[in-house]
């Protein structure tokens, strides 16, 4: 699909990945809607490049529905929407104080597996009244963020992996059904990416990410993920995978 012309959401466009997507689809021609919790962070984004910045929490139905409206009443329906809200937490589930107390699952399940498909089914619901695009018969396409913690979760993100790997098996039952709509799902599953996600790690930990990578030996940056993005609205062969984005890192079990 050609980005120029069209209107696009991204959710947690207003940090790291989310932000290098939005900045990436603007300059490329797209209307971009940024939703995130932070409405200051999406603001000052949408200031640079003339988005429309709304604060929508994606673990919220309601707040959701309402976003994507606006969004809609602002730039038309999107064709394209990116998922990248999410959050992490470092815990055992069974640690020295106990067992992991269920609200602490139940939340990172919600913002990132419920929150991702909340979006999801109401953007493609949208995208379903479009017409088809002329040069490719697409109505739409939804990228997706896992993380390869979907694959090699460590100790202490067992919320995170379920989260994630919730996403990567919606993936591929998302495109069979949307299929006949013209609409494809895709899902990126980074690595380790230099973004605010890792504020407050202590800093021994941080240098030793990049050490971890087999090539190149650094974090990724949130425009190589961007870059991406890019290039799997623009391929139409691609649909219902899941591309690791890690620099051949295998994540250890600690
Ligand atoms: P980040 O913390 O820089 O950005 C996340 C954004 O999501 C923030 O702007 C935050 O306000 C927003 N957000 C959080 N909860 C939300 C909610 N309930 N509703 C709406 N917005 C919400 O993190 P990032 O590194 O850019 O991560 C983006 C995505 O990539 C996440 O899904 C993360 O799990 C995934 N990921 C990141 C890495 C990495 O190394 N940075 C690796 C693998 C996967």
């Amino acid at each position: 699909m050609n980005v120029d012309g069209q209107a696009a959401v991204v959710t947690g466009g207003g940090s790291g990945l989310g932000a290098a997507v939005v900045r990436r689809l603007s300059a490329t021609g797209a209307r971009v809607a940024l939703l995130d919790l932070d409405l200051g962070a999406v603001e000052r984004i949408a200031d640079d490049i003339g988005g429309l910045p709304i604060k929508c929490n994606v673990a919220d139905e309601d707040d959701v529905a309402n976003a994507l409206a606006a969004a809609r009443e602002h730039h038309g329906p999107a064709r394209i929407c990116v998922n990248c809200a999410g959050i992490g937490s470092a815990m055992r589930i069974v640690g020295r104080d106990g067992p992991m107390p269920l609200s602490i699952f139940r939340r990172e399940i919600e913002v990132n597996l419920i929150g991702t498909f909340s979006v999801m089914r109401l953007a493609v619901a949208d995208m379903a009244g479009l017409k088809p695009l002329a040069e490719t018969d697409e109505r739409g396409i939804v990228v997706n963020t896992a993380s390869i913690a979907a694959y090699e979760g460590q100790i202490g993100q067992a919320p995170y992996a379920a989260s994630k790997a919730g996403i990567v098996g919606l993936t591929l039952e998302a495109a069979r059904e949307f299929g006949s709509l013209g609409v494809r799902v895709m899902t990126i599953a980074p690595g380790l990416f230099s973004t605010p996600m890792w504020n407050g790690t202590p800093d021994e930990i941080y240098e030793n990410f990049g050490k971890q990578m087999v090539f190149p030996k650094r974090m990724g940056r949130p425009e190589e993920f961007a870059r991406l993005v890019d290039h799997i609205i623009d391929n139409p062969m691609l649909n219902g995978e899941v591309i690791r984005l890690d620099g051949a890192l295998r994540m250890p079990a600690r």
